[in-house]
């Protein structure tokens, strides 16, 4: 007999073992059992090939009639066709460059080939169809019964390894397999109506109907998340148990200096979230919370506050910004907002004030030697810095709280490199303008206590964005071009964004891997710049900004932009987040299509920070209809972020949403989709909730207690692998 651990050596034997390693990087029974079917053929529900229509998701039993592999035209590649046949009809199968297929659909060979009808060339064809083919020799029905019965699983195969072998190899492991222990405890099981797990393990190979098959992958896919969401809650749990210094707020300090200094009101929504941070400052362990706000809802003064919270019980605070760009503008903000508070030791300075001081990659070595000597002394109150901040010679005298900010451009590993610098475990609060839909927060973020903050100060202007199809409509771009004439004779600046740095340079380096190969016709700041002061905005001040420039000239023109000596700032995604101008009030960016979704909702909020409204246009040569133009028109039609990242986050793959992370946990989620499975994510958070709360060390739930170890033990070492 076998269990879940059991050898695929001891089960199999050798060469099946070595095939299925290699193929599927199974070596165990568990392994197998993971690799769930794509999906399930069905007999009796066989189509006939006459009858197929196109868009039908149709399964046929028919015989391979011939066999033609060839290259592609003008491109590298070859593609496969096969054509198969029932008996009456002919239909054709084609695959792209995987021309081994012709080694095993040979002809005469008989298999289950299932997809969705589509149209080529006036013919009906099945692109990349999942088949089954039939083990030569056998007669169909035996064959098909052999495996499953009436419902044949249908696995992602390979050359060595097809589908109809695995099925095999999945029926000696089912027939040899024990008794299982289930680590789902018993009431959530029952709640649920579910299958044990040794059912679902083997309804999801082998069911007898298709509702079976679809409980069984519930309940698996339901282990999946009330694992992860256990594994974060009892990690934050652990983090609760953590001793930190208390920071409780203090009357009469740098903080209530600020407050009274600051020339807004803040909003409610700004007032209960800075409650809830000083609740959690105050307690004897670190706060763990996630701010999430729209664009421009006013984070930064949310943090400022923590910060010089943290400064008035005698501690220091990190602020850890995504770019060099954001974290010198941080640094003038501060101290800006701070005023003579910033000055805290020195002539003129405020008694209670402290420094503020920035430390970055880029910034000369006398400059970083006075950074990280404020630092080791305690006197810089707030150190402000990118990746640099990480660095092993910078040091704390008392770190007490770490601010990260724009969280998606931060791992969790930097997140910890920084919380090493301090003596006992800090304060952390990560900030994000990307508000992301409740259950991939969950899942993200799953081990951090969350504010959101949704409403915009008062007065804050709309955002009107329009899509400028510059192919259809050229006038229109004149038109944008004067738009930007008109608002800087109205004493007001503009942003113009393209993606690229020059003829060579992607400003976004995750652009060429989502979109594949550079394309030389996009439009780049270095051509664009030139030709628009030359041309459309001839007489007005310009300047460019990028990456690639020196850091101090990247601050310079910042500096001069915020100081409204520069009219129009060309410049790629670096101004994405955080830059603050509230004067400037119109942005147009040039191949609009070539940005994310929440990409461009970022790039965006850089306009209307002040008392007019702004004006987005989006530049396109997109054609209408297309899915390009329509994540345009889709931006162009709501200023709802959390609507817009759901769209953004249904476009990427799981992983890429998941992000670095849940690296770990990764290779567990097989079949969980995040957006897809709110429901399930929010079931099995609450059934997590309650397990933990009742039982925070699972003292009564062993299986489950190893479960979770497993996939504490696989993300520690991806941790390390990184590492
Ligand atoms: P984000 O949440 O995008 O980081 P910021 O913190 O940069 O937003 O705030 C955007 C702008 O709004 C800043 O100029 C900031 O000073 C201003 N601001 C913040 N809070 C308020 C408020 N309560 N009333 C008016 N203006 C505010
Ligand atoms: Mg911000």
């Amino acid at each position: 007999m076998a269990t879940l651990d059991t050898k695929l050596i001891d089960l199999l034997g050798d060469r099946t073992a070595k095939a299925l390693e290699s193929g599927i990087g199974a070596r165990t029974v568990v392994d197998l059992l993971r690799h769930y079917p794509r999906r399930y053929a069905v007999r009796g529900e066989l189509t006939d090939i006459s009858e197929l229509k196109a868009d039908d998701e149709v399964t046929i039993l028919a015989e391979v009639f011939s066999t033609n592999a060839r290259p592609l035209h003008g491109r590298k590649g070859t593609i496969l066709e096969v054509v198969v046949t029932d008996g009456s009809s002919k239909l054709s199968l084609t695959f792209f460059n995987q021309a081994w297929r012709e080694r095993e659909l040979r002809v005469g060979r008989q298999g289950l080939f299932a997809g969705k009808v589509g149209i080529f060339n006036g013919k009906r064809q099945l692109s990349h169809p999942d088949y089954e083919l039939i083990a030569d020799g056998s007669d169909v029905d035996s064959a098909i019964d052999q495996f499953a019965g009436k419902y044949l699983p249908v696995y992602s195969a390979t050359a060595k390894l097809p589908s109809w072998k695995l099925a095999q190899c999945v029926k000696l492991a089912v027939d040899a397999l024990d008794d299982l222990p289930d680590f789902l405890p018993e009431q959530f099981r029952l709640k649920h109506h579910y299958p044990t797990l040794k059912e679902a393990l083997v309804a999801v190979h082998q069911p007898t109907d298709l509702d079976q098959a679809e409980l069984a992958r519930e309940r698996l896919t339901f282990d999946e998340a009330f694992l992860l969401q256990l594994l974060l809650l009892v990690r934050r749990a652990q983090l609760r148990e953590l001793n930190a210094t208390a920071r409780p707020a203090k009357l009469g300090g740098i903080l209530e200096e600020f407050d009274k200094s600051l020339p807004f009101e803040l909003t409610s929504g700004q007032h209960a979230v800075i409650e809830e941070i000083e609740g959690d400052l105050a307690q004897p362990h670190p706060m763990h919370r996630l701010l999430q706000g729209e664009v421009g809802s006013g984070k930064t003064v949310i943090a400022i506050r923590a910060m010089l919270a943290i400064i008035d019980s005698g501690g220091q605070a990190a602020l850890l910004a995504p770019t060099e760009v954001l974290a010198q503008q941080h640094l003038r903000t501060i101290r800006t907002l701070l005023g003579p508070l910033a000055h805290g030791g020195m002539l003129g300075g405020s008694e209670s004030g402290t420094q503020v001081t920035l430390m970055t990659g880029s910034q000369n070595s006398a400059s970083r030697r006075e950074a990280l000597t404020l630092a080791a002394s305690g006197e810089a109150g707030i150190v402000i810095g990118t990746h640099a901040l990480l660095g092993e010679s910078v040091g704390f005298k008392d770190l007490g709280l770490i601010v990260v900010d724009e969280q998606h451009r931060f791992g969790v590993e930097q997140r910890d490199a920084l919380k090493a610098k301090a003596q006992f475990p800090p304060h952390l609060l990560v900030m994000t303008a990307t508000p992301i839909p409740r259950t991939v927060a969950m899942t993200i973020f799953g081990d951090l206590d969350i504010s959101t903050l949704r409403e915009l100060p008062q007065g804050r202007q709309p955002i009107i964005t329009h899509v400028v199809p510059a192919l259809e409509k050229p006038t229109f771009l004149q038109r944008a071009w004067s738009r930007i004439r008109e608002e800087v004779e109205k004493g007001h600046q503009a942003y113009v964004v393209a993606p690229r740095i020059n003829g060579t340079a992607t400003a976004d380096a995750d652009m060429d891997f989502l979109f594949g190969t550079i394309s030389a016709e996009l439009t780049s700041v270095e051509e664009l710049a030139p030709t628009l002061h030359a041309g459309a905005l001839a007489g007005l001040r310009l300047a460019i900004l990028h990456g690639q420039l020196p850091s101090d000239v990247k601050d310079e023109t910042m500096r001069a932009f915020s100081e409204g000596k520069i009219d129009v700032l060309v410049s790629t995604t670096v101004i994405e987040v955080g830059v603050d101008v509230p004067n400037a009030t119109v942005m147009v960016i040039m191949d609009a299509d070539r940005f994310g979704v929440s990409q461009l909702h970022q790039l965006r909020g850089r306009v209307g920070r002040g008392s007019s409204p702004g004006l987005c246009l989006l530049v396109t040569n997109a054609v209408p209809e297309s899915s390009a133009r329509m994540r345009l028109e889709a931006v162009a039609s709501t200023l709802d972020g959390f609507e817009l990242s759901r769209i953004d986050l249904k476009q990427r793959r799981e992983g890429d949403v998941l992000g670095v992370s849940q690296s770990g946990t990764r290779s567990h989620l097989r079949l969980l989709r995040v957006l897809r499975d709110e429901d399930l994510i929010i079931r099995a958070r609450d059934d997590a909730q309650e397990l933990v709360d009742a039982d925070p060390t699972l003292f009564s739930y062993p299986a489950l207690a190893h479960e979770l170890k497993v996939l504490q033990a696989d993300e520690n070492a991806d941790y390390i692998d990184k590492a």
